[in-house]
């Protein structure tokens, strides 16, 4: 099973970093416009300003992914501000705990580590599937890795499948009603956008399969 693993270090968590970075300054203008729409029209420049600072961070400084991957936490609940702050940084905070050491890595390892991202943002935001959130997207993403994964797939194969089922769920987001966040403001009005943080999550499960695998 040796070809199905990947590596885990430091460089590749800063590629992936940087490449999120680089993704949400392409998207801040239509993440800020789908907010506008349904919230206050800031989660474009919320994300640009602190996925900027966390592709600052110098990977060489850290002893290891985990390290990165905390202080990128840690960077985000401090620069995006927001709902989306808290629990982006509660994402990475909590994949940073649950990765392995650096090294060979396998779909099912990032599996469980990304699984307890989702479970950080669900602890944090008390979001369900179907409330129209982040955890709309994150929760599809992860079930589909973990089925790649027990079916044997690598983790190229297995994030390619996570992302697809991550915009599965975002497309889904049109159609629902919020519950959380200050979208469920507008009750039955929300209906009719696409969520913007399930978008901004979309695009970090996209990021995620360019970059690991
Ligand atoms: P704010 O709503 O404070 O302006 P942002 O605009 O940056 O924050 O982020 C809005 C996004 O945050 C929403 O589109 C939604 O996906 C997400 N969100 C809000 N509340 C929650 C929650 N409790 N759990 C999960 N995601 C949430
Ligand atoms: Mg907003």
């Amino acid at each position: 099973m040796g070809v199905l693993m990947s590596t885990l270090n430091t460089e590749v968590v800063a590629g992936w970093l940087a490449d999120y970075a680089q993704t949400i300054e392409q998207n801040a203008e239509m993440l800020t416009d789908l907010d506008r729409q349904i919230g206050d029209a800031d989660h474009g420049s919320n994300m640009k300003r602190g996925t900027k600072a966390v592709a600052e961070l110098e990977a060489s400084e850290f002893a290891d992914a985990a390290a990165l991957l905390k202080k990128a936490g840690m960077t985000l609940v401090n620069t995006v501000g927001g709902a989306s702050g808290p629990l982006y940084g509660t994402f990475f905070l909590r994949v940073a705990k649950a990765l392995p050491a650096d090294g060979e890595i396998s779909a099912g390892q990032w599996g469980e580590a990304l699984r307890a991202g989702l479970q950080g943002v669900i602890d944090r935001g008390k979001a369900s599937v179907g409330d129209k959130t982040i955890v709309d997207a994150l929760t599809p993403a992860m079930d589909a890795l973990d089925a790649a994964a027990s079916g044997g797939a690598g983790v190229a194969e297995a994030l390619d499948a996570a992302a697809k089922a991550a915009a599965e769920g975002r497309d889904a987001t049109v159609d629902l009603v919020a519950r959380k966040g200050r979208a469920s403001y507008l009750g039955e009005r929300s209906r009719g956008v696409q969520d913007p943080g399930a978008t901004s999550a979309t695009l970090l499960v996209e990021s995620a399969a360019r970059t690991l695998g």
